[in-house]
């Protein structure tokens, strides 16, 4: 009952797992370089509009300065005032238009950047041993293909230029508010001193409180998420209200944090509210005096003001932007982990061509392997076999004998510890795996439906294939009795939410597959489950059709199949205990001859 939802199932834990870390390093953002570098000119361009906006909004102040001290005066003409006006028009226009500008573009980098990096982290992923997928959580890397890069894409598209522009408006606001008044500046440096100084430190407090809430919601959609797939358990051991009382635990601990966070925040908002109007408000009285005393002109006094607001929302912003920036840098590392993964199983630099035909001849040379998480026990222990063409093989054994183990090796989604296949005479691990695996066709025990049509399910053992092949592979495979008479035939979507199919008809989808695939090799996992005696009748002609002109080797879970194998290897604990014919193995009175009495002959 203490197991998360991440835990017993990966496909939640991208909503429940707690937020990204932060990552210790911001040079972890460079690793964005490669993916901006096609698109320099779209950063000059964006940079450019950068600068351009930056300025007009450090102008605005000496515009409205002329404005006051030369058109709102006595003697102004009605000349002087248009002009001005006009010039504060003619600005506002300009930078309207450069802030579009920028808008635009370094949006334009964030969304391309983005859906650049997704597209390579989830292309690198295809390309890994399943190995990889043992040791990684489908969930953790859905939740970095979704939740990282849009972090990268905030941050690139949107926080970086805030960033920037509010760098740029801080020192251009500290400088001209140098140029402007260097006493007042002076007064009003102290002034901002002590006043963002403890904002900032309130704002990490917030940030530190605003995480642990997260952290709390998260764990309250885990528990959620695990006891609302297993309602009918909790109401089975009548612990609905034990239940709902440990989620209400969880969400008061949520609600506690939440009330923590918004006192902060409401502290933080008086703080802001008053000690920067404090500041302003001492800052233009001190100013008021000076204009009177004819030490500095009203127009300066204002254009003073502006300045100091604009230097002040520069640093909030800054500080601001700085999380996004950190935690991007985190998303960051993690995706060009993902995008650095190396498969275990490389293709050699100079494969060695497989001659096109239509045999496929196997040996087995003192093969074993043990599973790199299982490194004490053998998987495969020392098996020898030779597989000639057009031969078909029955592998028989008790469950965790290594059958699966045999067909993954031949595969090359391992490579062996020691000794070797080879396939026509190659060692495999010479071979381009894509060429070897286009020669192999495989029948799962479970068959994987896509969610698309029949056809399209089909067609995925030959993208080529034309409709009539299609067709010919179906029936070939028995497949085309329960298609025929499903609603839109070989149009209707087999996916998860359309109809569903019974485990026969998605095993002989999955021989119609393998058989337009038409491979020299065929390798079959026999379904364990019970079919009906009807769909098992269909899948057993399908399958022999199948395995008609090509070398097979098949996990055998039925008697029929394994009386038409030429040859029976029995395996037990990873090696091979017997070989021979059927009879022969009877004969033998072996392990083949208990199994067969046992559990083949169900
Ligand atoms: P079979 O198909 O005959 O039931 P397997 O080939 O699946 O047997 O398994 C052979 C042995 O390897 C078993 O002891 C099993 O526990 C182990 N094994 C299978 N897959 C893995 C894996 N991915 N990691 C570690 N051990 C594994």
């Amino acid at each position: 009952m203490t197991a998360t939802a991440s835990d017993s199932r990966p496909g939640v834990s991208a909503t429940a797992s707690p937020p990204p870390k932060t990552a210790r390093k911001l040079s972890a953002l460079a690793g964005l370089l490669p993916f901006l570098r096609p698109y320099r000119g779209y950063l000059a361009v964006a940079t450019v509009m950068l600068v351009l906006s930056s300025a007009a909004m450090l102008v605005v102040p000496i515009a409205f300065r002329d404005l006051i001290d030369k058109g709102f005066v006595r003697n102004a003409t009605s000349g002087d005032i248009n002009g001005h006006f006009a010039a504060l028009g003619v600005l506002a226009v300009f930078w309207a238009l450069a802030t579009a500008g920028r808008y635009y573009f370094v949006s334009w980098i964030g969304e391309r950047v983005t859906a650049d990096l997704r597209s390579a982290v989830y292309r690198r992923m295809l390309f890994q041993a399943p190995a990889y997928f043992e040791t990684t959580r489908t969930g953790e890397v859905l939740s970095r293909l979704t939740g990282d890069t849009t972090l990268v894409q905030t941050v690139v598209g949107s926080s970086v230029s805030m960033g920037l522009r509010s760098v740029l408006q801080f020192i251009g606001g500290l400088v001209m508010l140098g140029v402007t008044s260097p006493r007042l500046f002076a007064i009003t440096a102290v002034l901002l001193i002590a006043v963002v100084v403890p904002l900032v430190a309130i704002g990490r407090a917030v940030k530190r409180v605003s995480r642990d809430a997260q952290d709390r919601v998260a764990d309250t959609s885990a528990i959620a998420g695990e006891i609302l797939n297993a309602v009918p358990t909790v109401q089975a051991f009548t612990q609905e209200n034990a239940e709902a009382a440990r989620y209400d635990r969880t969400v008061e601990s949520s609600f506690d944090s939440a009330i923590r966070r918004t006192r902060l925040r409401a502290a933080m908002t008086a703080g802001i509210i008053g000690g920067v109007f404090g500041a302003i408000v001492f800052v233009l009285w001190l100013g008021a005096q000076a204009v009177v005393a004819g030490t500095m002109s009203a127009g300066q006094l204002a254009s003073f003001v502006l300045y100091a607001v604009l230097t002040a929302g520069g640093v909030g912003v800054i500080a601001e932007v700085w999380g996004d920036v950190m935690r991007a840098a985190g998303a960051t590392e993690r995706l060009i982990e993902l995008l650095h993964a190396e498969s275990t199983i490389q293709p050699p630099a100079h494969p060695k061509p497989l001659p096109e035909s239509r045999q496929a001849r196997i040996e087995f040379r003192d093969l074993s392997f043990r599973y790199p998480s299982r490194p004490d026990t053998a998987a495969l222990d020392h098996i020898a076999l030779d597989i000639r063409e057009g031969e078909t093989v029955a592998v028989v054994g008790p469950s965790g004998a290594g059958k699966t183990t045999l067909f993954q090796l031949l595969l090359r989604f391992h490579d062996a510890s020691s000794g070797a296949i080879l396939f026509n005479g190659v060692d495999l691990r010479d071979l381009d795996p894509e060429s070897l695996r286009a020669r192999i066709g495989i029948v799962p025990q479970d068959a994987v439906i896509f969610s698309a049509d029949a056809a399209t399910n089909i067609r995925y053992g030959n993208p080529n294939a034309t409709d009539e092949e299609v067709r010919a592979a179906a029936r070939t495979a028995r497949a085309d009795e329960f298609i025929e008479r499903l609603p839109d035939g070989y149009a209707t979507f087999l996916g998860e939410r359309g109809l569903r199919l019974s485990g026969g008809q998605r095993q002989r989808i999955a021989i119609a597959r393998a058989i337009l695939k038409n491979p020299p090799l065929l390798l079959l996992d026999e379904a364990t489950s019970a079919l009906d005696a009807e769909s098992e009748q269909y899948v057993q002609r399908g399958l022999e059709a199948a395995m008609v002109g090509r070398t097979t080797l098949v996990i055998a879970h039925r008697l029929a199949t394994v009386q038409r194998a030429d040859r029976i290897v029995v395996m037990d604990a990873g090696k091979i205990v017997e070989i021979g014919t059927p009879a022969e193995l009877v004969a033998n009175g072996g392990l083949y001859a208990r199994l067969a009495s046992l559990q083949l002959m169900a």
